[in-house]
């Protein structure tokens, strides 16, 4: 049996679901989070959503956004716990013991653990959004306007709204289905990339200004430190995307977001213009990722990060693409 086929049975076989996702959640995890929640309630089950981190502003907008319980400790006791977007232990909530029999991940990071039995991973999926879209298929739960919002809302995000390489033939199949459903685009759009805060703006201009590249011209990087979320009065949710202007800069091949999240911890972002696969190096931070799109987190003093970083990038962009490095190379094939 396909885990998918396993995965409608056991929730069929469920009363009470607990659906959550990873740490500082964004479009994919909360629409994928969301459109599940309204399916299963379709079925008449009870449904808790619960996640360590808010939900961005900018998402607020979809449909049972405020019905998500933040924080930890989660209370209760369920049929089953559902983990969307990331493996189990990157949703913050729990330590191995988790408050249900029936344990359900699904996932299209190609870094996922598999922690769990039933896992299902589809690194070939461009957002969790359409896995969550078959399996609410496979439910045989009709998909309503607000459930296609949120599959939307979930694939148009993850795909960089159709750009990055894994916008596929079925990305673009689905996304026309859930349009047909009643999904208004724009209303996505006008909610996730143009109803900025006044600071977000002010904060890009501040850490553009700050970005740095290597010599060669192949590496891009930009710091956020908390003394200057203070100064412009931001939190780390005004700097999601940040990391793909850097990445924008004609000859680069990968570009680095640090942000500090505490006195000597950094969250590191990266992206890869394709032609450097990223998921080795965020893995040997403890982290994951995609190949284009990797994160971690890292310990020490910024110099000390953003050089070990920097090394690990240069490194991997001279093994896998080559020692040519020449400032504002041309395009590619
Ligand atoms: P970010 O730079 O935070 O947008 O993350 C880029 C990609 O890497 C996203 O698909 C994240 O889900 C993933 N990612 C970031 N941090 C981690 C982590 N600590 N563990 C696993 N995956 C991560
Ligand atoms: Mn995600
Ligand atoms: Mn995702």
């Amino acid at each position: 049996m396909s885990d998918l086929a396993e995965i409608i049975l056991e929730l069929q076989r469920c009363d009470t679901v607990l659906i959550s996702v990873h740490k500082s959640p964004d479009g994919d995890a909360l629409g994928s989070q969301l459109a599940l929640m309204h399916a299963l309630e379709k079925l008449g089950k009870s449904v808790t959503a619960h996640n360590l981190d808010p939900a961005p502003e900018i998402y607020r907008f979809l449909p049972g956004s405020a019905r998500i319980k933040t924080g930890s400790p989660v209370a209760g006791r369920y049929d089953a716990f559902v983990v969307l977007d990331s493996e189990p232990s990157r949703t913050g909530l729990f330590d191995g013991r988790y408050p249900a029999d029936t344990l359900i991940d699904i996932d299209h990071h190609i870094t996922n653990a598999l922690e769990w039995k039933l896992s299902w991973l589809d690194p070939d999926a461009s957002a969790t959004g359409e896995m969550v879209y078959k399996l609410i298929r496979g439910l045989g739960v009709a998909i309503d306007r607000n459930v296609a919002l949120c599959l939307y809302t979930a694939i148009f995000t993850d795909t960089g709204s159709f750009r990055y390489s894994n916008t596929s033939p079925a990305s673009m199949r689905i996304s026309a289905e859930l349009i047909e459903a009643g999904a208004n685009p724009w209303l996505v759009t006008e909610n996730v990339y143009e109803s900025y805060a006044y600071r977000r703006l002010k904060l890009l201009g501040i850490v553009l200004a700050g970005m740095e590249r290597s010599e060669d011209g192949r590496i891009a990087w930009a710091v956020v430190t908390s003394d200057l979320y203070q100064q412009t009065g931001t939190t780390a949710e005004d700097t999601e995307n940040f990391v793909n202007f850097l990445r924008s800069v004609k000859g680069v091949e990968v570009a680095v977001l640090l942000r500090q999240t505490a006195e000597a911890q950094y969250k590191i972002s990266m992206r890869s213009k394709g032609r450097v696969d990223l998921t080795g190096i965020a893995r040997s931070f403890g982290g994951g990722g995609h190949k284009n799109a990797a994160g971690g987190v890292l310990y020490g003093a910024l110099e000390e990060v953003k050089n070990r970083v920097i090394r690990e990038v240069d490194k991997a962009i001279e093994t896998q693409v080559g020692k040519v490095s020449v400032i504002g190379h041309g395009r590619y094939c």
